[in-house]
């Protein structure tokens, strides 16, 4: 099968603070199929390292409080041309990211309080009628 991965859970250092998420539990889902991995922050133009973000009121903005909509709205739609460019089948994300969040998302407090919702690119792919997994529930 072709899967579209979060780039971070395949331990590629995308993530806001230089890191990544590596998960076993991804890889040993993976193993077999046809991967592609993605990051729609980095494809939206953002650098690595950079400011956490959050929704806030339906637009992501920086914890030091600019607003990156436009960064991660470019990057989940140039993402979600290479997932139908490329045909897959399944996509796996991060769980709570503000791009690939499945299932719950941070609340734009930045206190660490989770809500139900989406992330943009996760969003835009379930719009899109794409099959989408959160990582966290392999
Ligand atoms: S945007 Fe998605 S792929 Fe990129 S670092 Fe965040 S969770 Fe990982």
């Amino acid at each position: 099968m072709k899967i579209m991965v979060s780039a971070c859970l395949l331990g590629e250092n995308c993530k806001y603070n230089g890191g990544n998420n590596y998960s076993e539990k991804a890889a040993q889902f993976l193993r077999g199929h046809e991967i592609i991995p993605v990051c729609p922050e980095v494809l939206g133009g953002l650098p690595v390292p950079r400011v956490p973000s959050e929704i806030v009121d339906g637009r992501v903005v920086s914890q030091e409080g600019r607003s990156v909509d436009r960064e991660f709205r470019l990057g989940a739609e140039l993402a979600l041309k290479r997932a139908v460019e490329e045909g897959v089948e399944l996509v796996v994300l991060q769980s709570r990211s503000p791009s690939c969040g499945v299932k719950q998302i941070y609340d734009g407090t930045f206190s660490g309080r989770k809500v139900e919702g989406q992330g943009v690119f996760a969003k835009l792919l379930l719009e899109n009628g794409f099959s989408v997994l959160d990582a966290g529930e392999l």
